[in-house]
């Protein structure tokens, strides 16, 4: 089987094209996502196949995503060399295109849409192994009061229950980095927290977390630009939540989900647009 130095492929740094060159590693993604032979799994950016030609393997049937029209003919033919024929390429950007059902996604995410990616897993709710840049990684699983809390900590949380499985270093990967990278899971969450309005929930989110070291009706009193009230509204509005005087840092998902319940009620009680 050719290796990528065989390949003449020229990476694309605007497209997040770091690939997997250690095997290692590729056994260890599949081998986390414990992939079965009656599944359909999706992967996010195949490039030139590191991880697709050992999921085919694996799998009843991998769908394949890659924007780069350039690398496709190369999957081809490397699928075709070893006579895979149960992959579907999809020649798309996956943020544009709607996805066929799947049971489990497995990717060596491009990490210049990481939270996108995060977004759009979570409308499809499916246990995803995701390798991905370690920080962002270590994002997604913060806790309250933690340095690296944040919007994302809570759209990946409200989907998932996120866990951080290892550090990959930045020699796997050709061409080699600027950061380490690590694999992590999401099994999907079977109790979401409950939300009156999920669109108003993800742009409270947004807002308060802007000002996440501030107190919560301080950050609602300042998300004039995000919530489109007038800054003397929020102020009011923000002092009469029950987590009022606590940092927006402090808050856990279910806190953060009841602030913004309560505020969507008094959005409505002020008909204010929401
Ligand atoms: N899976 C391969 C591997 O592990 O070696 C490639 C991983 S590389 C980190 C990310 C891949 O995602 C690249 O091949 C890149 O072209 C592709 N990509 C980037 N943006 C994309 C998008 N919006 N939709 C689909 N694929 C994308």
């Amino acid at each position: 089987m050719s290796d990528i130095h065989d390949l003449c492929i020229r990476p694309a740094k605007k497209l997040g094209q770091n690939f997997l060159v250690d095997k290692n590693i590729v056994k260890l993604e599949i081998k986390e996502a414990e992939v079965s032979a009656d599944e359909t799994v999706l992967e996010i950016g195949a490039g030139y196949g590191a991880l697709t030609l050992e999921l085919a393997k694996m799998a009843k049937k991998v769908i394949a995503v890659e924007i780069d029209d350039e690398l496709v003919p190369l999957l081809e033919k490397r699928l075709a060399e070893e006579g895979l024929k149960n992959v579907d390429i999809i020649c798309e950007d996956v943020l544009k295109a709607e996805m066929p059902p799947f049971d489990k996604c497995v990717s060596n995410i491009p990490y210049q849409i990481s939270s996108k990616i995060i977004e759009m897993l979570g409308k499809y709710g499916e246990f995803s192994v995701l390798i991905m840049q370690k920080e962002f990684a270590e994002r997604l699983v913060a806790q309250p009061g933690e340095k690296n809390y944040s919007r994302i900590s809570i759209l990946a949380q409200y989907h998932f229950i996120p866990v951080f499985v290892r550090k990959v270093g930045k020699k796997c990967f050709y061409p080699v980095p600027k950061v380490d990278s690590a694999i992590v899971k999401l099994f999907p969450r079977k109790v979401k927290p409950f939300v009156s309005d999920e669109n108003f929930f993800f742009q409270f989110v947004k807002a308060v977390f802007i000002h996440k070291n501030q107190k919560l009706w301080k950050a609602v009193s300042h998300s004039k630009r995000e919530m489109e009230v007038d800054k003397k509204i929020l102020s009011e509005l923000g002092k009469k939540l029950t987590d009022a005087d606590v940092k927006v840092k402090d808050l856990d998902i279910d806190r953060v989900a009841a602030a913004s319940n309560e505020m969507y009620a008094l959005f409505k009680e002020k008909g204010l647009k929401i």
